[in-house]
């Protein structure tokens, strides 16, 4: 509930949810399918727009409802098509207007990466990320908090808003990746509608394969993942052994390398899923050496596994470095060659800084503050 409307936001409300609103607004069930298509499909926020639905029901919803979204703040658009936005969640919350500075403590970035045949929508789960992984620009700033289910879906929403419609009537969004800021499982109550809305035939109707929830490893909910859900899974490995692993991502500590690949391959058997997909930032001197793929080879091999190597992309204070095209394409022989699938992840908007993190971190001129573990970031527009 926003504190600044007493109306009722519809954009993050599942099927089953819209259902409920729409009974105890006296009237019939059909109507939460006429609006669930104008609301997620056609991407529709004006009531009188929705034009089958009969002129007496949008005035009254006019008055209890709205579509509230999160605001798009700044777009950047790459010579490669790739395209980023920066959003403000305040406006969700009634405390922003578009003439005032980026709070970049309520801000994420979305990224939009077109591909022959497809186009992948990088999303965020929480503002800031309170998982600590040393190589993440996400991890300096801190966790702020969980994105609500309005927020997480609204930022689907606003992408299909910006980039529309193919002219055969084909949607450009056609991919979701839950791999922006924050970790999704972290945020497990409001990732989990969102993907059902994502996913839902009368919602954004997003195949099962084509919506991937990466985590960093919290292997409770991915068990509990498993069996209330039916998305993809991504993984963000990282490291092929417990002692550099412990020290990459931390949350490795609580739960082991063997502890996670086994809730790996059962998510696989129960969701009958083709594979997990399993990242690894190619970090130089650090995780890239052959005795490395060798290690991770011996994990993987004969498991429905496919390895994604994501070249580093550095950013300002971090102590790691990219590692080198060769060692990057070595590691990914020793993996193809003894029947792992690797594949290296294509740097893409170079040119507007397109990489995990950075367009929060050019715009925000941070005054961090320590508190505890975390860093505390108070921000303002450079
Ligand atoms: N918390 C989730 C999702 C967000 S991170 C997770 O850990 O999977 C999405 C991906 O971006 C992860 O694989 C993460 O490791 C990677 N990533 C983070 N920082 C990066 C950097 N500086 N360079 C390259 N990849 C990075």
């Amino acid at each position: 509930m926003n504190p600044a409307s007493p109306k009722t936001n519809l954009l993050g409300l599942t099927r089953s949810d819209l259902e409920a609103f729409i009974e105890q607004m006296g009237e019939k069930p059909f109507r939460a399918r006429q609006l669930l298509k104008w609301l997620y499909k056609r991407a529709e926020s004006d009531f009188d727009k929705m034009t089958d639905l009969a002129k007496s029901f949008r005035e009254r919803l006019k008055e209890v409802a709205e579509v509230r979204t999160p605001e798009i703040r700044l777009t950047q658009v790459s010579s490669d098509g790739t395209r980023k936005w920066l959003l403000s969640m305040a406006s969700l919350r009634g405390k922003a207007g578009a003439d005032e500075p980026i709070d970049t403590s309520q801000a994420i970035e979305m990224v939009f990466i077109p591909e022959p045949g497809r186009g992948t929508l990088c999303i965020s789960s929480q503002l800031g990320c309170a998982m600590d992984c040393t190589f993440c620009s996400t991890a300096q700033q801190g966790f702020n908090r969980n994105l609500s289910v309005a927020e997480i879906v609204g930022q689907v929403w606003l992408a299909i808003r910006e980039l529309g419609f193919e002219p055969g009537g084909n949607r450009v969004v056609t991919n979701i990746v839950f791999m922006g800021m924050g970790e999704p499982l972290a945020n497990y109550r409001n990732v989990v509608p969102a993907t059902e809305i994502l996913m839902d035939d009368l919602g954004f109707d997003i195949s099962r394969r084509r919506v991937t929830v990466s985590t960093s490893g919290l292997v409770p909910q991915m068990l509990k993942l498993a069996e209330e859900t039916n998305c993809a899974l991504a993984v963000s490995l990282h490291a092929p052994n417990d002692e550099l692993r412990d020290e990459l991502v931390p949350i490795n500590r609580k739960h082991k390398i063997a502890e996670l690949l086994d809730a790996c391959w059962q998510y696989v058997d129960k969701q009958n899923a083709r594979s997990i997909t399993f990242e690894y930032v190619m970090l130089d001197g650090v995780n890239d050496k052959p005795e490395h793929a060798f290690e991770l080879v011996r994990l993987l091999q004969g498991h429905p596994a496919k390895v994604n190597l994501i070249p580093f992309n550095p950013f300002p204070g971090t102590q790691y470095r990219r590692s080198s095209p060769a060692a990057i394409e070595r590691f990914r022989d020793i993996c193809n060659s003894h029947g792992v699938i690797a594949t290296t992840r294509r740097t893409r908007g170079d040119d507007i800084d397109a990489a995990c993190g950075q367009l929060v971190g050019r715009v925000r001129d941070r005054t961090t503050v320590r508190l505890g573990s975390k860093l505390i970031s108070v921000a303002v527009e450079t």
